[in-house]
C-alpha cells in the first residue's frame, strides 16, 4: 500500500541547545538580531536535513520563544503596555514573553501556563479592547520561503483559531464572539497567502479538541471553519494531539478538511473513532512524541491495519519538541540501554522504516525491531515488589488529623503572623554549577566539592538571617535539577547526557529515565540539611521532591503502570522523610511541582486514571511523621481550581504555589472550598528578572488577606530562585520581608 509520512513538529532548541545559548546572549546584548537569526537558520537547516525523507515536513514549527505567542503576535494581539515600550518588533515580542525592565520602563511578562498535559509552557495571549486585529508578522511565510529555497516544499504549521481563542485571556469588555469573525478572516488570508506561495498543504493544530468543550464551543468550531475553509485552494490538515476527538467526529466529517491528524498514543478512543471519519486522509499519530522508547513496529502495524481507510499518512502523536534531539549526543550510556531508545531524530527514522516495512514488506527491518522487545532488560527488584504488594491502607493516613497538628505546630514553632519563607533553591550561579560539574568530571575531590557547597550554604543561611526570613532553606546548591538529583540517588534510574527538552523559552530540562524498579540507595539530603541546621537557631526546611513529580518529570517505563512506579518512588522518598525527621529536621517540604500537569485532559478520566493513585502516593510519603513535624508541599502553577479538594486531601500542613502571574484568581476558589491547608500563594513572579517593589508585594499580601484572612497565610516567592541572578534575588527577598513586616504592623 502507498504510505506517506508526516511529522507534526521538530525540536527547535537545536541539537545541543544552540537556540537557548543564542537567546541568552541576545538578551545580554552579546549578539545582535542578525546573529540570532543566523543561528536560528542553522538550526532549521539541520532539522530539514533530518526530515528530508519525510513526505510532509513541517515549517513554522520554529519559534524564538513559544508558538502560541507567535500566533498571537502574528495577529497583532499585543497588549498596549508592550506597544507603549516602543521597542523593535522582536524586542516587543520578547517583552511579552519575559517582561521588560529598563530605566523607568517596567512591564511584567504575560502569564505562562502548561501546554495541555505537558511540561512545556506557553505564553497566555492577552486581548485588550484596543487591539486591532491584522496580520502583523511575515514569519510563517518567510520560513516557508526559506525552506523552499533550500529545496523543501514544507507543510506550514499554525495553531488553529479555536485553540487560540480558547486560550486567550480577555482583559477588556471584548470576548470571543466580538473577534471570531475577524479571526476567521485572518486565517483565511493566511491560507490564501500560502496558496500563492505554492504550498499544497497547511497543518492547523487544534489540540483543544481533545479536551472537554461545550456545545457553544462546537458551534464556534463549525462557524470558524465554515468560513476559513470556504473556497480554499490549499489542502488543510486538521491536526489534533494529546488525546482523542470523541466529541467532534460529526463536525470534522461535515467540514471541508482534507486530512485529520489523530493521536493513537494518548487518545484512548482514537482507534474506535478513526473508522467513523469519512473522506479524509488519516494522519495516524503512531510514533510516541512524548516518550523515548523505541517503537514496537509489530504493534504499530497492527494498529494501522485496523484502520479501514487506506488513505493513511503515518505520523508522530504530537510535536517531537517534547522529546530530546538525538541519541547520537549520548556518549556515556552503553548500547545495551541506547538500543531501546528513540529520540526525535531516531523517531523520524522510525517513520521512514515503518513506511519501508509497509510498502515493501521489509521483514528484515521488522524482525530486527522485534528482537529488541524480546530482550530481558533486567529491571525487576523482588524486594521492591514485595513492599508494594504488602501495602496496608494505614500507610495512606497521617495521624492525628490536620486541625490537631496545626495547633501542635503553632505552639512548637511560634512563627510570627505571615511567616516568610522561600521555595528552596537559591541562584545557581556559575561557580555553583562549575563546582558540581568539576566534581562530576573528577577534576576536584569529594571533599573540595562538599566544602564549596558548605560555604555556599553558610552564606545562604547568613543572608536569610540578615534579611529576616522566618523559615530558612539550605539553597539546593548540590542539585542540578529537582528530579534528576533524586533520580541519581535512586536505584532503577538512568541518565542521559544531553537529552534536553524545552520547558519554557530558553529553559530546558533533562528528564531522567525510569529503567527499572525504584528504591533508595541510601540517605540523600540528610547531611546537607544537618549542616544547615547547625548554623542557625531558626527553623530549617528540608527539601524533597515528591513521587508524582519525580514520575511526571521522568521518562516513564512502558512495561509497568505509572501507578506502580509512583508507589515505588513514594516508598523511597518516605524513607528519606523519616531519616530527615530522625536527624532533627522538623519542617520538610515535599515538592509536587508537577502534580497538576498529568491530570487527564478530560474530567471524566481525572479520578480513575490519576488522582486515585497520585494523591495516595503523596500521602504515603509523609504519613509516618510525628504530629509536630510540619510537612510543606509546593506546586508550580495555581491551575488547580478544579482539584482543590484533592490538593487539600494531600494532607500537607502548608502549601505554597504560583499565583502572581495569574492575578491571584485562585484565592476566591480556596475561600469557596474552605481550604484547610495553610497556604503561601506566591507574592511575586520568579520566572522573570524583574524586581518587585515593596509596595507591590504589600498590595499582593493585602489582597490575599482580604480573601483568605491572615491566620493560614504564608509569604513567599512563587517558585524556586535557582534560575535568577543573585542581585535580583537579594533585592526581591528583602522587599518581600519588608512588605511582610509592614503588613504585620498594620494587623
Ligand atoms: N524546591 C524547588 C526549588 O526551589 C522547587 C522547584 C519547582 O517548584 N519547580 O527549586
Ligand atoms: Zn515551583
Amino acid at each position: 500500500m502507498g504510505i506517506k509520512t508526516h511529522v507534526i513538529g521538530f525540536p527547535r532548541i537545536g541539537s545541543l541547545r544552540e537556540l537557548k545559548f543564542a537567546l541568552e546572549k541576545y538578551f545580554k546584548n552579546e549578539i545582535d538580531q542578525n546573529e540570532l537569526e543566523a543561528i536560528s537558520k542553522e538550526i532549521r537547516l539541520n532539522n530539514y536535513k533530518i526530515l528530508k525523507n519525510i513526505d510532509y515536513i513541517p515549517s513554522n514549527d520554529f519559534s524564538y520563544y513559544d508558538n502560541l505567542l507567535d500566533t498571537a503576535y502574528l495577529f497583532n494581539i499585543i497588549p498596549q503596555r508592550y506597544k507603549k515600550l516602543n521597542l523593535s518588533k522582536i524586542d516587543t515580542y520578547f517583552a511579552m514573553a519575559r517582561g521588560y525592565q529598563h530605566g523607568f520602563k517596567d512591564v511584567k511578562a504575560l502569564a505562562m501556563k502548561k501546554w495541555f498535559n505537558t511540561n512545556y509552557h506557553y505564553i497566555v495571549p492577552e486581548f485588550d479592547d484596543d487591539i486591532e486585529l491584522k496580520i502583523n508578522s511575515t514569519k510563517p511565510f518567510d520560513l516557508y520561503i526559506e525552506a523552499k529555497e533550500l529545496g523543501y516544499n514544507t507543510t506550514p504549521s499554525i495553531i488553529g483559531p479555536l485553540t487560540l481563542l480558547k486560550l486567550i485571556r480577555f482583559t477588556g469588555n471584548k470576548n470571543i464572539s466580538n473577534i471570531k469573525d475577524e479571526i476567521s478572516l485572518l486565517y483565511k488570508e493566511i491560507l490564501n497567502r500560502f496558496t500563492c506561495l505554492g504550498a499544497s498543504w497547511i497543518q492547523i493544530q487544534e489540540p483543544i479538541l481533545v479536551t472537554d468543550l461545550s456545545s457553544d464551543d462546537k458551534k464556534l468550531f463549525k462557524e470558524l471553519y465554515n468560513n476559513i475553509l470556504s473556497d480554499k485552494s490549499i489542502n488543510v490538515l486538521l491536526q489534533t494531539y494529546f488525546g482523542d476527538v470523541r466529541d467532534f467526529i460529526n463536525e470534522i466529517n461535515d467540514l471541508a478538511f482534507d486530512g485529520v491528524g489523530l493521536d493513537f498514543i494518548e487518545g484512548s478512543k482514537t482507534l474506535d473513532l478513526v473508522n467513523k471519519i469519512n473522506n479524509k486522509i488519516i494522519f495516524a499519530g503512531v510514533i510516541n512524541g512524548k516518550n523515548i522508547w523505541k517503537n514496537n513496529y509489530k504493534k504499530t502495524i497492527d494498529i494501522i491495519n485496523k484502520i479501514n481507510n487506506k488513505n493513511i499518512v503515518i505520523s508522530t502523536s504530537c510535536s517531537l519538541q517534547h522529546v530530546p534531539y538525538t541519541i547520537e549526543n549520548e556518549e556515556k550510556l552503553s548500547d545495551s540501554y541506547l538500543r531501546h531508545f528513540s529520540f526525535a531524530k531516531e523517531k523520524v527514522n522510525e517513520l521512514n522504516e515503518l513506511k519501508n516495512i509497509l510498502e515493501n514488506n521489509n521483514n528484515v527491518l521488522l524482525e530486527e525491531n522485534q528482537k529488541l522487545f524480546n530482550i530481558d532488560r533486567n529491571c525487576n527488584d523482588i524486594k521492591v515488589r514485595e513492599r508494594i504488594n504488602s501495602i496496608d491502607d494505614k500507610l495512606f493516613e497521617r495521624l492525628p488529623k490536620f486541625s490537631e497538628r496545626e495547633q501542635i505546630q503553632k505552639k512548637k514553632f511560634m512563627l510570627p503572623l505571615l511567616p516568610t519563607t522561600t521555595i528552596g533553591s537559591f541562584p545557581q550561579t556559575k561557580d555553583v554549577k562549575l563546582n558540581r560539574s568539576s566534581y562530576k568530571k573528577g577534576l576536584i575531590s569529594k571533599e573540595e566539592y562538599i566544602n564549596f557547597n558548605k560555604e555556599k550554604i553558610k552564606e545562604c543561611i547568613k543572608f536569610q538571617e540578615e534579611i529576616g526570613l522566618d523559615v530558612l532553606v539550605h539553597g539546593e546548591y548540590e542539585r542540578n535539577d529537582m528530579v534528576e538529583y533524586f533520580g541519581e540517588n535512586l536505584n532503577g534510574y538512568i541518565f542521559t547526557d544531553k537529552a534536553w527538552v524545552q520547558s519554557y523559552g530558553t529553559r530546558c530540562v533533562k528528564p531522567p529515565v525510569i529503567w527499572g524498579d525504584i528504591s533508595r540507595r541510601g540517605e540523600i539530603t540528610v547531611s546537607w540539611l544537618k549542616y544547615a541546621k547547625s548554623l542557625t537557631n531558626k527553623p530549617i526546611k528540608g527539601m524533597l521532591t515528591g513521587p508524582v513529580t519525580i514520575l511526571n518529570w521522568s521518562f516513564p517505563r512502558e512495561d509497568i503502570s505509572i501507578k506502580e512506579s509512583a508507589l515505588q518512588i513514594a516508598f523511597a522518598i518516605r524513607d528519606e522523610v523519616l531519616d530527615l525527621e530522625k536527624n532533627g529536621i522538623d519542617i520538610i517540604q515535599i515538592d509536587e511541582a508537577a502534580l497538576r500537569e498529568k491530570l487527564p485532559l478530560r474530567k471524566e478520566d481525572w479520578d480513575k486514571e490519576y488522582l486515585s493513585w497520585a494523591i495516595p502516593a503523596f500521602r504515603l510519603v509523609h504519613s509516618g511523621v510525628k504530629p509536630e513535624t510540619q510537612i510543606h508541599t509546593h506546586m508550580c502553577y495555581s491551575e488547580f481550581k478544579d482539584i482543590i479538594s484533592a490538593i487539600d486531601d494531600m494532607d500537607a500542613d502548608v502549601i505554597t504555589f504560583e499565583a502572581s502571574r495569574s492575578d491571584l484568581l485562585i484565592l476566591d476558589e480556596l475561600k469557596k472550598n474552605n481550604f484547610k491547608t495553610e497556604v503561601g500563594p506566591g507574592v511575586y513572579d520568579i520566572h522573570s528578572p524583574r524586581v518587585p517593589s515593596v509596595k507591590e508585594i504589600e498590595d499582593a499580601i493585602l489582597e490575599m488577606i482580604n480573601k483568605l484572612g491572615y491566620n493560614k497565610l504564608w509569604v513567599n516567592p512563587d517558585c524556586g530562585l535557582k534560575t535568577r541572578g543573585e542581585a535580583e534575588v537579594k533585592e526581591s527577598l528583602l522587599n518581600l520581608v519588608t512588605a511582610a513586616k509592614n503588613v504585620r504592623l498594620k494587623l
